[in-house]
């Protein structure tokens, strides 16, 4: 599976971790001692990995929660795994997350939150001399605040895809304090990007127990994925899997809805993804979602409505963070982060995420108006100049519009 470069770097990177066995902190069986009991034995559930963890096939992706009641009534109806971040409303939605689970046996519910580094540069992947693992180590001090809780179940940090950032020392050593502190049980990656070599990294390292990808019936890579997947799962890693329905919609203008049971369901087709993460924002999304697991086998109409998306000459709103557009911009533009703010926007009608991915991309100003042309090739097939110019508006409209 893995070519001997990618082979040697891994040795060496492991090696530039001061020897990972030795490192305190660093999962041991012991960690992995829970009971293998269900949160929900009414839904059909998998284990996510060596954590012990059984979660039914559908978690709650909050972002799209604006109330603790809806985060309620989701664990009462069964949901158990809940994944916030403190950039879901600039933390509001931790809080929203938390007081949702007030007075709840904490050992009924799993509950992950991400928080983005400072002095990582998502575009390049490059760390810059900025990051400080003290200064993120806060940031969970701020979750954990905002939850009214000692300790997540799962830290994730978001963004990273290469290999070597899965063994970058600095960022190593800060995550296992944390869970040398009992701040959180368990380590996770979640990313949008191509992961393969991440994954498989990860893997190796064993210093990561969850990987959280994009996974869904347009990827492009899908044989590649699927090896680094059962690498993953076969070295005790559990995978989890977002960006299901690849941005639900067809088109801009919503004209074109995906059959999106069909699309939940192909990604079960894969045993070795342990959950999907959903985000539902109400009741019948929910009920939907959960009638949907009770019956993963795909009907000949389910597997026709996923050809027909896939052979749709539109380009749709899912962008493969392939990043092949970014050196073919004049401007060097974060053309994946832009146009994932695009599927936000459009797809989903997150407009609140779909902003703050914006300002995530460090777009300034009408870069694209300087361009006569724009000479970017999309390998989705996306009119990239057009796409930059529709989403650059969102950055005007005040934070306060969109949490109405
Ligand atoms: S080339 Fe297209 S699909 Fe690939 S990252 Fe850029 S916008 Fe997304
Ligand atoms: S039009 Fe925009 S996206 Fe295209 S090359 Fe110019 S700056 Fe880049």
């Amino acid at each position: 599976m893995q070519n001997k470069p990618r082979r040697d770097f891994l040795k060496k990177g492991l090696l530039g971790i001061s020897g990972a066995a030795l490192i305190p902190g660093m999962l041991k069986a012991s960690d992995y001692s829970n009971p293998l009991v269900p949160f929900s034995p009414g839904l059909p559930n998998r284990m996510l990995g060596r954590t012990g963890i059984k979660s039914p096939l559908i978690s709650m992706g909050s972002g799209g929660s604006t109330s603790p009641n809806f985060v309620r009534a989701a664990y009462d109806a069964g949901i158990k795994l809940f994944f916030s971040a403190t950039y879901y409303g600039e933390g509001k939605n931790e809080q929203i997350v938390g007081e949702g689970l007030t007075g709840l046996p904490r050992d009924s519910f799993i509950l992950s939150t991400a928080a983005p580094m400072d002095g990582f540069d998502g575009r390049t992947g490059v760390f810059t001399k900025e990051f400080n693992p003290e200064e993120y180590l806060k940031k969970v001090d701020g979750s954990l605040q905002r939850f009214k809780l000692d300790y997540v179940d799962i830290f994730m940090v978001p963004y990273i895809c290469k290999p070597e950032h899965v063994v970058y020392e600095p960022l190593v050593n800060a995550l296992l304090k944390l869970k040398e502190q009992g701040k959180t049980r368990f380590l996770g990656v979640a990313t949008h990007d191509m992961c393969q070599d991440a994954l498989i990294a990860a893997a190796d390292a064993k210093i990561f127990d969850v990987f959280m990808i994009a996974y869904n019936y347009k990827l492009q890579e899908k044989e590649g994925l699927d090896k680094a997947i059962k690498y993953a799962t076969d070295a005790g890693m559990g995978i989890i899997a977002m960006k299901t329905t690849a941005g639900a919609f067809r088109d801009k203008n919503r004209t074109s809805p995906l059959n999106t049971d069909a699309a939940l369901k192909w990604v079960l087709q894969n045993e070795n993804i342990s959950t999907i993460v959903s985000g539902m924002s109400t009741i019948e999304e929910m009920q939907k979602n959960l009638s949907m697991i009770q019956n993963l086998k795909m009907s000949e109409q389910e597997l026709k409505d996923l050809n027909l998306a896939g052979l749709n000459p539109e380009p749709g709103l899912y962008c493969h963070q392939c990043k092949k557009c970014i050196p073919q911009c004049r401007q060097n533009l974060d053309i994946p982060t832009l146009m994932r703010s695009y599927m936000y926007a459009y797809g989903y009608r997150d407009l609140e995420h779909a902003q703050h991915t914006l300002f995530e991309s460090g777009l300034e100003g009408r870069p694209c108006d300087a361009c006569d042309v724009c000479k970017v090739k999309c390998t989705a097939g996306f009119d990239i100049k057009d796409r930059v110019q529709d989403i650059a508006r969102l950055r005007e409209v005040p934070g306060d519009f969109l949490r109405v």
